[in-house]
């Protein structure tokens, strides 16, 4: 039996640094699982250029990553700045919303442009803004319709179109903005699998992303990031409406007091555990890697925790969109998760809820197959749902195949934590495709005469389709016959 060479999921966005056909190519092959598109970055024509090319070499190497794109969600910045502005500590800035330019300072104030109309509305003398990813903190200390006018805590320089952060603060922002609609039709019309919804505030957002992907008769799925104190205090009601979750440590350490990321993080995973949703680790997790080709000892430990927290995903961002060695990043992933997953112990997560009788079968399945020690779990799903079951046990150690004959959920299916998905067409007769099933097993040389594969599937009883948990041995016949077919 071929063992897993790791469990834990690769996503890897793609920038400047891996859009050519050859890096595209290598970060397939070194097994990136999920190619992220950033909207925050990216023009319509280069994601339907992108989308083409990974969709290709995926055909071509045999091996289809998903694609996941990136929503970029409501956000403030900053205006536009002509050239950067200086700022000292204790001077005053005021924060405007226009549309006309402005003179850089009136009466000793400096003039900041903000594009949000509403933001007097929200924030209180005393609250904190934050400028630049949290670089240039500032203290509100007056408010009038007109105007937010703040004191700078720290010196610093303010360039143009810089992120503006309130944390702890809830804003009146639209979850979907209508450059996100915009987004979201070209990433419909490029069959992305998954849509990642940024700032995701409440369940209310997820239902209303889903019901757009709905009316344009897209199935994709969605994952909702947290990003922000909302999202922290809504988590429970937002992962049962989404079908994954990122936790975006970028502007989560930002919105939230940083101390706060790490109990975050596990309360994320563990929630997501229970209720059997992907999640992903984001942002930061080999940052020094941008430029350097070995990590630091303290990300090694970071990606450690992710995989022992048993997270599904770990993501790359600036490591693959502009960083010098993405490849080396990717490596340097799958030699982390390999080696800590077989720390991990080769038991079943007690926290998952399954509620139908066939995803209870599954539970014994895969302690069937840990109990036997060299046996791998296979399923037959057309909705999902039995394969992402499979992978939320965690069944550390078990190969776990997940075969499905609908087109787009063999991708979708990737994200999911010791989950190798294949398509293939069902025969009406079960026990036909169990063989299909095997024989495609043995011709990947996944598994081989004498390994023991559990079952979850149905079998014909006198006419009647019953669910059946059967152990199966490859056999010589079975492989001769695969052998002659080819
Ligand atoms: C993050 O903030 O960690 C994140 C993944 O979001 P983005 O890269 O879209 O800012």
């Amino acid at each position: 039996m071929k063992a897993p060479e790791r469990q834990t999921k690769i996503i890897a966005t793609i920038g400047p640094a891996t859009e050519s056909d050859k890096m595209l190519e290598s970060l397939i092959c070194e097994g990136v699982d999920v190619m992220r598109l950033n909207m925050a970055h990216a023009s319509h024509q280069w994601i339907r250029e992108i989308t083409e090319r990974i969709r290709r070499i995926g055909k071509k190497v045999n091996r289809e990553p998903a694609i996941l794109m990136d929503v970029k969600g409501p956000e403030i910045r900053t205006g536009y700045l002509q050239t950067s502005v200086c700022l000292k500590r204790g001077d005053l800035i005021d924060l405007v919303f226009t549309t006309q330019p402005e003179p850089p300072k009136i009466d000793e104030v400096w003039q900041i442009e903000v594009n949000y109309d509403k933001l007097h509305e929200h924030v209180k003398s005393g609250n904190n803004v934050l400028l630049d990813n949290g670089l240039i903190p500032l203290l509100v200390v007056e408010i009038s319709p007109q105007k937010v006018r703040c004191r700078v805590l720290q010196d610093a320089e303010l360039k143009s179109r810089r992120h503006v952060n309130l944390p702890g603060i809830e804003t009146g922002l639209p979850s979907i903005t209508e450059k996100d609609r915009l987004d979201t039709l070209v990433g419909i019309e490029c069959e992305h699998d998954f849509f990642a919804l940024s700032f995701t505030r409440d369940a209310d957002a997820i239902d209303l992303f889903k019901s757009f992907l709905k009316d344009n008769d897209s199935k994709a799925q969605v994952i909702a990031k947290i990003e922000d104190q909302q999202g922290v205090s809504n988590l429970e009601e937002i992962v049962s409406a989404a079908d994954g979750l990122m936790i975006a440590r970028g502007d989560l350490g930002i919105e939230c007091p940083f101390e706060e990321l790490p109990i975050i993080q596990r309360k994320s995973v563990s929630v997501c555990l229970a209720k059997g949703k992907p999640v992903i680790v984001a942002t930061h997790l080999l940052e020094s890697m941008i430029e350097s080709p070995v990590p630091t000892r303290a990300e090694i430990s970071d990606v450690a925790n992710a995989i022992n927290e048993e997270a599904d995903c770990v993501m790359l961002s600036g490591e693959t969109t502009t960083g010098l060695y993405p490849i080396e990043c990717v490596r340097m992933l799958k030699r982390i998760s390999s080696r800590i997953e077989r720390e991990l112990p080769p038991v079943l997560s007690e926290s998952l809820r399954l509620f139908r009788p066939k995803a209870k079968m599954l539970r014994s399945a895969a302690l069937l197959a840990l109990r036997m020690e060299n046996a791998a779990v296979l399923v037959f799903t057309r909705s999902g749902d039995l394969a992402a079951k499979l992978g939320a046990l965690r069944p550390n150690g078990a190969p776990l195949y997940a075969f499905t004959d609908i087109p787009g959920l063999h991708r979708r299916l990737r994200l999911i934590w010791g989950i190798e998905p294949f398509l293939m067409e069902f025969s009406q007769d079960p026990e036909q495709t169990i063989q299909e099933a095997i024989k495609r097993l043995i011709n990947e040389e996944r598994v081989d005469t004498g390994d023991q594969i559990v079952t979850v599937t149905n079998v014909l009883a006198d006419g009647k389709v019953v669910e059946s948990i059967q152990l199966r041995e490859v056999d010589e016949m079975l492989k001769l016959a695969d052998s002659k077919a080819k």
